[in-house]
């Protein structure tokens, strides 16, 4: 039935291409969907879909993974490989980077030998004529034999020609087959007989594209031999076949059947770029270049970085904290405001339903208020982040630290998994940290990466250094921050390279790392960005960690202790004394009553069994109750934090904030602080970070272990803190 304004058509497009490509910005632009837009690979390792409508067509468009080949080493390279052959898609958009064509180009070669419906986006023109490359889209598009279309995917620009290109293509896919690769008389020769042969097998005709699997297998490739294998009606002589040929080309050429095609591949994209690409008369130096040059120094690229982060912690604080510039408060100041009406506005339920208030003011209030109150600072924390990101700043991290992460035994992808888990600051996750050791083609440097990508500083531990910062070092907070974030570098490649010494021992993979144009960040990115992740923080706070929250304040309510002895002290004092004097025994003895039934409770008596230990490393028992609190997720530490020290403080004034709490609490100081903020950052990953770990390692066992040496570390540095600092005189 021809597609009529009633019905539109149904079809499946897929987004292929390199990292940085821009596919996730067409993606986007397509579906008119928001997703993360990063500059660096392995972030979209999972599929995302969306819609598209053009030319009386609805696209299921899926953004495949960012690959350079299709080669099945990496599982990126799989996962689009596979979609590619098994899901047929109706059309594939090859998003190519129009400035860096001819390594684009050696992607969009295997696509076209897949045979699969193809349509070329020729993307980020721009970029390439800002740097004067001259490039003859429709001989372009002649020579691969399939559509072009010159595409800005982050503005949109040519969107509308992309789908109606795809939707012609879908329409008769067998007529846009594209042309086939020629390696040369030889070799496809040898190509051909094995095609045949293929064509004519039961198992696999109908299956696979036969002049596909012929390369493929002429390739060596493993996935491919497997595959035929298991499913020819004929194993044996396709093998043997694939054998002879292999024999044959090895025997011409004097080279590896695999190295004979890979070099047929660059062959045909080096002739495709020679024919249509004019480069400018005199070589530019691009904008790029010129700030590369300064950013990626040797020297002068740690240092800036250094500075970059330096800069990043202190206009977080300033914006978010300091300055009074959201008519007469700080954004933080509003918050805390909000949640001291909320307080109050419970108050009046204190007499009627004890237990009530307690649940809502001290378990939710308290729990979840307490982790909703970093939202101002985690806000711009993750603003200033997405624009490094959105710039290309982040790529060139990666490239600054790849020479140091060398000579940690880690490899320089592992700066990826990285500062995704946080490395840049706190803007990160450890659970898509852990994901992204997926682009590790090395399976050690993966276990590695994935060890100690949990101890960067993600977005959860910050409320507690946060709330520990600003009731301790109130004066230098920036510059604290600033030691956290070197610390967690310099504890995680130390147990990167004891790991790689003691546990995971093997060789390194070289690899080419990306440096894409510095792009002039989109507002509208940067605050998609933000949005989506301080969104995904606040979601949690509502969920997981209320949940959480309410089991916490179970723990520490129940059971109660017996309150007559408290009221029988109380009915003394009343009779003895009066005025002020009364209201001031009457408050000490409630706290006395609600710290013995905090002692009491189950997490008290956790908390307490530990202190034997813990008391080495300077935590008290409601320290240890709210580090309980972190194994399930770390935001619950200033979340139960607030519960333990709203419970067993009875104060008037109990809309204090809990950093003003503990400041002036005796038992409390600077080092106990520092010992505390080093163990939160160390010590066991969240729960779903250890999930993680276990279905990407394959491993319960890894799961565990990280869980048991990240405690173990976290312990041994707070008690090396906490007794050095005692040592040195600094405690109380
Ligand atoms: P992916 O890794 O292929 O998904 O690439 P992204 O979509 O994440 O894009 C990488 C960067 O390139 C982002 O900063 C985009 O804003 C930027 N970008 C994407 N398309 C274009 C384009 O056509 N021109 C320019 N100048 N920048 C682009
Ligand atoms: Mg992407």
């Amino acid at each position: 039935m021809p597609p009529t304004e009633s019905s539109p058509r149904h079809l499946r497009a897929a987004i292929a291409g390199n990292p940085n490509s821009g596919k996730t910005s067409l993606f986007n632009a397509l579906t008119g969907s928001y997703h993360a837009v990063g500059n660096y690979p392995g972030v979209t390792v999972e599929r995302r879909e969306g819609y598209a409508r053009g030319n009386g067509c609805i696209f299921r468009v899926v953004d495949l993974p960012g690959t350079y080949s299709l080669t099945a080493y990496s599982a990126e390279e799989e996962v689009a490989r596979n979609f590619v052959i098994e899901q047929r898609p109706d059309v594939v958009v090859d998003v190519v980077d129009a400035a860096n064509l001819e390594r684009n180009l050696y992607l969009a070669v295997q696509i076209i030998e897949m045979e699969a419906p193809l349509v070329v986006a020729l993307n980020m023109i721009d970029v390439a004529r800002r740097r004067r490359l001259d490039i003859d889209v429709d001989k372009l598009s002649s020579l691969l034999g399939v559509p072009v279309v010159a595409t800005q995917a982050h503005r949109g620009v040519g969107t509308r020609e992309l789908l109606a290109a795809c939707a012609q293509v879908a329409a008769d896919p067998e007529r846009h087959i594209p042309k086939q690769i020629r390696y040369g008389h030889h070799v496809d020769e040898q190509v051909g007989h094995l095609a045949g042969l293929i064509s004519h097998d039961e198992g696999l005709r109908g299956r696979f594209r036969p002049r596909w699997l012929a390369v493929k297998l002429i390739e060596k490739d493993s996935a491919v031999a497997d595959q035929v294998a298991s499913l020819a009606a004929d194993p044996g002589a396709i093998r043997a076949a694939a054998d002879h040929a292999i024999h044959s080309i090895e025997t011409h050429f004097g080279e590896h059947s695999e190295s004979v095609i890979a070099e047929g591949r660059h062959g045909f994209a080096a002739g495709v770029v020679r024919e249509c690409l004019r480069l400018p008369t005199v070589p530019l130096r691009t904008r790029t270049d010129r700030i590369d040059s300064v950013t990626c120094h040797r020297v002068g690229g740690p240092i800036i970085l250094v500075c970059v982060v330096y800069g990043l912690f202190v206009s977080v604080f300033k914006v978010a904290d300091e300055w009074s510039w959201l008519f007469g408060k700080s954004p933080t100041e509003w918050m805390e405001w909000a949640f001291e009406r909320l307080a109050e506005s419970c108050s009046s339920l204190q007499a009627r339903a004890p237990l009530l208030h307690s649940l809502l003011t001290d378990g939710i209030i308290g729990g979840v208020g307490g982790v909703m109150a970093f939202v101002p600072l985690i806000l711009v924390m993750f603003a200033f982040v997405a624009v490094l990101e959105d710039t290309g700043y982040v790529a060139r991290v990666a490239f600054v630290m790849d020479r140091l992460l060398k000579v940690f035994g880690l490899q320089g992808k592992s700066i990826l998994a990285m500062i995704v888990s946080g490395g840049l600051g706190g803007g990160g996750c450890a659970v898509p940290g852990v994901m992204a050791t997926r682009t590790l083609r090395e399976e050690k440097d993966r276990l590695v990466t994935m060890l100690v990508a949990p101890l960067m500083n993600c977005g959860a531990k910050m409320p507690v250094y946060l709330m520990l910062i600003a009731a301790f070092f109130p004066r230098i907070q920036a510059r604290i921050l600033f030691v956290v974030w070197l610390m967690s570098w310099i504890v995680a490649l130390g147990a990167a390279w004891v790991l790689r010494k003691a546990v995971v021992r093997g060789e390194q993979t070289p690899f080419v790392m990306e440096l894409p144009p510095y792009h002039v960040p989109t507002l509208r990115g940067v605050l998609m960005h933000t949005w989506e992740r301080t969104w995904a923080y606040v979601r949690k706070a509502g969920t997981v960690i209320l949940a959480v929250s309410v089991i916490m304040w179970f723990l520490m309510y129940f059971p109660r202790v017996d309150a007559s002895p408290f009221e029988e002290r109380i009915a003394v004092a009343q009779a003895e004394l009066g005025g002020e004097e009364l209201v001031a025994v009457i408050q000490a003895i409630r706290n006395d009553q609600a710290t013995a039934q905090l002692r009491n409770s189950v997490a008290g008596r956790l908390g307490s069994g530990l202190v034997p230990v813990s008391q080495w490393a300077g935590f008290d028992w409601r320290t240890n109750i709210s580090l309980i609190g972190g194994f399930a997720a770390k935001e619950l530490v200033v979340g139960t934090f607030g519960v333990a020290y709203s419970m067993g403080n009875v104060d008037p004034d109990a809309t204090d904030s809990l950093s003003n709490r503990l400041a002036t609490d005796p038992q409390w100081s600077r080092v106990k602080a520092f010992a505390l903020i080093m163990f939160v950052m160390v010590y066991a990953p969240c729960m779903a970070t250890q999930v993680t770990i276990w279905r990407e390692s394959g491993s319960v066992r890894w799961a565990l272990f990280s869980t048991a040496y990240a405690t173990l570390l976290g312990f041994a540095l707070a008690v090396l803190v906490y007794q050095g600092g005692l040592a040195l005189g600094l405690g109380q």
